[in-house]
């Protein structure tokens, strides 16, 4: 962890050095950036309370530029989206409309109604469901898990901000040791809290497998802003989702958690559909920051792409686990329609593939 003692001459020194691994076509401003807001997220999530920082300026600091990066990735995302925005339309409509008829139909299924009506009770679920699901189901999450314990780098949310309000977790990749930490926000329903583990143990199975050889802009590009980068979180999400609904002792608990996953992630794809129907100018306006009336639905939607498609091609390849290694080619590359379809991720298979396997998951209750 860095020093918040005032002394930060480590941290000027780390810096520089992150600096020389950046390559070349960026502004050292852009470069900085970057840099810091991989050090706000660090400090953020890891002091126990904001007030108990010694260096509270400092910190407000790096919170304020790491919100401006952010932000700003989230508007290249958008901008190269809303660039493409009639090809994902025409991806996500068909997916979206055929989802949401099923997803209605099993919501007006007898299991569901009643399952609605019971109280939210505590939720005493047993953690040998997680370690039974690694061992059938990923075997590659239980080593990453075991690792992240063994560092101490598995820690629950610090304290709550409006920054942190629509995460459940989140996974930070410290780049410079190649390890990663895991945030858990505490929740009543324990099942709930292990299927956010699993997501963030996602994102760091996918870290470290893909990101070891990668320039250091090009893996914070990929894990924070790239259009694939919610899939493997997603997929393993879901599995366990799945694996829970089938063996989990509280069944009623299981199902509710897979059908308000769904009902989350459907919205997620109707609100990537909005933003396809914004004006292209909205965006331009809305970087110059003097363009209101559409300004707040890029903000608020800004990120639902990612998720969007994250859903979509996770569900892909839980029905087509061997496309694997197709998927992989492209994952961190920009957004290219021809690639997809020539690798036969088209707009009727991965269609197909979402409603296929929500049909298959809920056909037996
Ligand atoms: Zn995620």
């Amino acid at each position: 962890m860095l020093p918040l003692s005032g002394d930060f001459s480590q941290l000027v020194n780390h810096v520089n050095s992150l600096l020389t691994l950046y390559d070349d076509s960026m502004s050292k401003e852009d470069k900085l950036k970057i840099i810091t807001s991989c050090y706000a997220l660090e400090i953020f999530l890891t002091e126990k309370e904001a007030g108990q920082l010694k260096n509270k300026e400092l910190f407000d600091w790096m919170i304020r530029v790491g919100n401006i990066l952010y932000d700003s990735l989230c508007y290249y995302n958008c901008y190269h989206f809303i660039k493409n925005k009639k090809t994902h339309e025409f991806l996500l409509q068909d997916a979206y409309s055929c989802l949401d008829e099923s997803f209605d139909k099993v919501c007006k299924l007898p299991t569901f109604s009643r399952l609605l009506k019971l109280p939210c009770e505590k939720d005493d679920s047993d953690i040998s469901i997680l370690f039974q699901f690694f061992h059938d189901k990923a075997p590659e999450l239980e080593k990453i898990y075991k690792d992240v314990l063994a560092q101490h780098k598995l820690f629950r949310f610090p304290f709550f901000n409006d920054n942190l309000q629509f995460f459940e977790g989140v996974h930070y990749m410290d780049y410079w040791n190649q390890s990663s930490y895991v945030f858990l926000k505490p929740n009543f329903n324990q099942l709930y809290q292990f299927t956010s583990l699993v997501h963030e143990l996602g994102h760091a199975y996918n870290s470290k497998k893909t990101y070891q050889n990668m320039p250091f802009y090009q893996q914070w590009r990929s894990c924070c802003g790239g259009l694939f980068s919610e899939v493997f979180s997603i997929y393993y999400e879901q599995m366990f989702l799945e694996y829970c609904a089938s063996n989990a002792e509280n069944k009623d608990v299981a199902l509710l958690n897979l059908i308000s996953y769904y009902d989350s992630y459907i919205n997620f794809l109707d609100d990537t559909i909005r933003l396809s129907q914004v004006r292209d100018q909205a965006l331009l306006y809305s970087v110059k920051d003097d363009y209101v009336e559409e300004e707040f639905l890029l903000n608020d939607f800004a990120c639902s792409p990612i998720y969007g498609y994250g859903f979509l091609f996770a569900n892909y390849l839980l029905e087509h686990p061997e496309e694997f290694p197709k998927f992989l080619k492209f994952e961190h590359k920009d957004f290219n329609y021809d690639t997809l379809v020539k690798n036969g991720f088209t707009k009727d298979n991965l269609t197909k593939s979402l409603v296929k396997r929500f049909e298959k998951n809920f056909d037996k209750y």
